[in-house]
């Protein structure tokens, strides 16, 4: 755990450069605005450990799946986001010394995140091999108004001299992946040009064939006054293009460059206009100029975060921590675009690929839902509908049929996308989270349309791949289901993972349930969906029924147990606090042979599935198990605390709760995990929202009123929070001596506080 940033409300605070923290800060004060996402990587040259990346939504790269042993069913690639073509650079040098803080002195460092404008500056002093010393300001920020600008002022003061500058101002794509499962390459050039203040690259992904054009153009001031340049060079090479400028810089006299960056893709654009167009948004921005344009960021910023701020009193360091988790969210996905999702580095870094996985469903859902316009939470629905016919394909690819879908456990374009063995194929409950969203979503927006319209069709399509994946043991006299990996990945090919199984019955009867829904409601789309998927109705709804009341569970009934799997108490079952620290975490200590064998427990497994389905089990259930399985929990997968807070909270274990509380929310800004330097854990950060909202809070939907069961945490004063719920805007503040609940917006509603029913008006 590190504890180098400051505490405070709004900001996230770097104070003092140390190259050992670089990468995380790099991670931890990334910016984007859910079309593009940038770094914290400096403006000028660093040749210190770094990694560079700049991202733009839905641009990636299928690299060839890398594998020892090649086996059939394997995906054939790996998808990535690509790290894109690079905007911010800008070389500096002085008196032919390079500005590059790996080599230069550095005084007064301070890297701030404002979270409220989403502004990213960075400032300090650096003094050159020869004694000559600087001072740099940089501001930047990725406009949330605009989804293609990013904008830099980046400014330089001589402290204690007066010499030549040179500014080498440009646009790069070429540009790697860490990732790269071959080390290649993955833009080619396309087209480039530079004229004065002005330079272009369009390059193109191999493979994919995306092209991205990527626009600067900068403005030099020196005391407030445009500097104009006898002679600029325009410097271009291999997906390269920029200007140089020398200038005289007069000691303490601030020259300030300003640099505005359109980043387009052909996502967006036809192919042959990109350039055009990228001329177009450069030359809005000129026009609108640096302050312009930061203002109607940050106004986008202020009516986000009237819509979704949490606020801590007496607590600084949840505070930071939850609105750091928000910030992140907001500014991965805006949910503008029913092609884009959430990956779980969000655009912070390469791990995961970009791509998305089970936890947009099972953790991102509820936070869009409670604080984004309802269209928001759908077009995440809508992402895997489109996705439907591949996933019937993926299935078809490992030898299922009769149209039933295996959605990806890792994907871009909806095939399968990840090459290990375990994840690939054997986490088939990320299937029961894609029908566990649409009932989360419709249970929240009371959309029952949504059924007829798309939910139906998915969920008859994941049924038939749970009928034909389960297995009939005559044996047990019931139906199983063999060779699976669960949410806990430190166990693999397991028989009778009792969350997958579990949630497999669940999204049976679901699907029973979606068919007399439409039924009732819309008996021709209903009969339209029997026609287009073949659905046998007699035969295929016995199957389903007799398979939901014959499955079976591993239990110790007279613990009062849930088994994880089947022999799992033939473990050695320790508990966490009997682990060495020096062995934590396991998975970069441990050879895999040895966590696959013990008894510890990566991320909520039963209890993932406890708190899914809670209304199903009593409270005294729920506590056997919790009282299990979280002592063996390591914690090791960012999803994990949050769904401890939850049911911790639910048990009245509130310091527990707490404790799991500050583990998610501060997560990347204290480095829980050592590894925030890969990225910020973007989709475990809308489980701390939960933690907040269904854990403290206590919300619930039921029958479609809203509930809440509130308590605070003893170390804070208060806590608000504001959800979006049909048409309304709720705010709840909780303090020691009461909690109000208010109706900021829309039409009157009742609601349940406690066991009190309120009627806010
Ligand atoms: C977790 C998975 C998760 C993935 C991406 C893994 O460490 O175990 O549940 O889907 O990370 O966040």
């Amino acid at each position: 755990m590190k504890n180098y940033l400051k505490h405070h409300e709004w900001q996230i605070i770097e104070e003092g450069f140390d190259p050992h923290y670089n990468k995380i800060s790099e991670s931890v004060f990334s910016i984007g605005n859910g079309r593009m996402g940038q770094r914290a990587n400096f403006e000028e040259d660093y040749s210190g450990d770094t990694l560079r990346g700049s991202y733009v939504a839905g641009v990636y790269y299928p690299d060839k799946t890398r594998v020892g042993w090649w086996k059939n069913g394997y995906p054939e690639y790996f998808a990535k986001v690509l790290n894109a073509p690079n905007w911010i650079g800008i070389h500096v040098s002085i008196d032919s010394q390079k500005l590059d803080l790996a080599k230069c002195k550095s005084e007064n460092f301070k890297r701030v995140l404002d979270m409220r404008t989403g502004l990213l500056s960075r400032s300090f002093a650096a003094t050159f091999a020869d004694g000559k010393k600087v001072r740099v300001e940089s501001r930047r920020f990725c406009s949330m108004a605009h989804g293609e600008i990013g904008a830099i002022r980046y400014s330089l003061t001589p402290l204690n001299f007066s010499s030549k500058a040179t500014f080498s101002i440009y646009t790069d794509a070429d540009v790697v992946n860490e990732d790269a499962n071959y080390d290649e390459k993955f833009w080619e050039e396309v087209y480039k040009e530079a004229s004065e203040g002005r330079a272009l690259v369009t390059a193109q992904t191999k493979k994919t064939l995306y092209h991205v054009t990527t626009g600067i153009h900068y403005v030099i001031e020196t005391e407030g006054r445009k500097v104009t340049f006898d002679r600029i060079n325009v410097e271009k090479r291999e997906k390269y293009a920029g200007n140089v400028v020398q200038m005289d810089l007069e000691e303490g006299k601030e020259t300030v460059i300003y640099k505005y960056a359109a980043i387009l893709s052909s996502e967006n654009h036809p192919k042959g206009k990109l350039v055009e167009a990228c001329h177009h948004v450069l030359n809005e921005s000129v026009t609108a100029g640096f302050d312009k344009l930061f203002q109607e960021h940050a106004r986008v910023w202020h009516h986000k975060w009237e819509e979704c701020d949490i606020t801590i009193e007496g607590d600084v360091a949840a505070q930071q921590g939850i609105r750091f988790n928000i910030f992140q969210l907001t500014q991965t996905y805006t949910g503008e675009d029913e092609r884009l999702n959430i990956g779980p580095k969000g655009f912070t870094g390469e791990k995961y690929g970009g791509s998305t996985y089970w936890d947009t469903e099972a953790y991102c859902l509820p936070f869009y839902l409670g604080t984004a316009e309802q269209k928001v939470a759908r077009n995440l629905l809508i992402y895997r509908y489109k996705h439907l016919q591949k996933a019937i394909e993926n299935a078809g690819k490992l030898g299922f049929s009769n149209g039933a879908a295996l959605y990806p456990m890792v994907t871009m374009n909806g095939e399968e996308s990840h090459n290990e063995w375990e994840i690939t194929f054997e986490e088939i409950h990320r299937n029961g989270a894609i029908a566990y969203a649409i009932f989360e979503y419709i249970r929240y927006t009371g959309d029952s349309q949504y059924m007829a319209e798309y939910g139906l069709e998915v969920l008859i399509a994941i049924s038939r791949f749970w009928t034909q994946r389960a297995n009939w043991s005559s044996h047990r006299n019931k139906y199983v289901i063999l060779g699976v990996t669960g949410p806990n990945e430190y166990e693999n090919n397991v028989n009778n993972n009792w969350y997958t199984n579990t949630i497999a019955v669940w999204t049976l009867e679901y699907a029973l349930e979606g068919i007399e829904l439409v039924r009732k409601d819309n008996p021709a789309r209903l009969k339209e969906i029997f026609q287009t998927t073949s659905f046998e109705e007699g035969a295929e709804i016995s199957k389903w029924k007799d398979i939901a009341e014959k499955m079976y569970y591993p239990e110790d009934k007279a613990r009062g147990l849930f088994l994880q799997q089947d022999g799992f108490l033939d473990k050695e079952l320790l508990k966490v606090t009997d682990l060495d620290p020096e062995d934590r975490p396991i998975n970069q200590k441990w050879s895999w042979d040895r966590i696959l064998r013990s008894c510890f427990i990566k991320q909520a497994d039963v209890l993932q599935g406890l708190y899914f389905f809670e209304d199903k089990f009593d409270l005294s259930m729920i506590r056997e198990n919790f009282d299990f399985y979280e002592p063996m929990t390591v914690h090791e997968s960012s999803l994990s605390p949050c769904v401890h807070v939850i049911l911790a909270s639910k048990l009245g274990y509130k310091q527990k709760a707490y404790e799991f509380y500050l583990q998610t929310a501060r997560l990347d800004l204290d480095d829980y995990n050592n590894d925030t330097e890969d990225g910020c854990h973007i989709t475990s950060m809308a489980g701390t929202w939960l933690s907040v909202l269904k854990g403290f809070g206590g919300m619930r939907i039921k029958d479609g009123k809203l509930y809440f069961n509130p308590f605070l945490p003893e170390h804070w004063k208060s806590y608000s929070f504001r959800l979006e719920f049909r048409g309304r805007v709720i705010k709840v503040k909780v303090s020691k001596e009461r909690v109000e609940t208010i109706l900021e917006s829309g039409a009157p509603l009742e609601i349940c506080l406690r066991d009190e029913i309120i009627n806010l008006k």
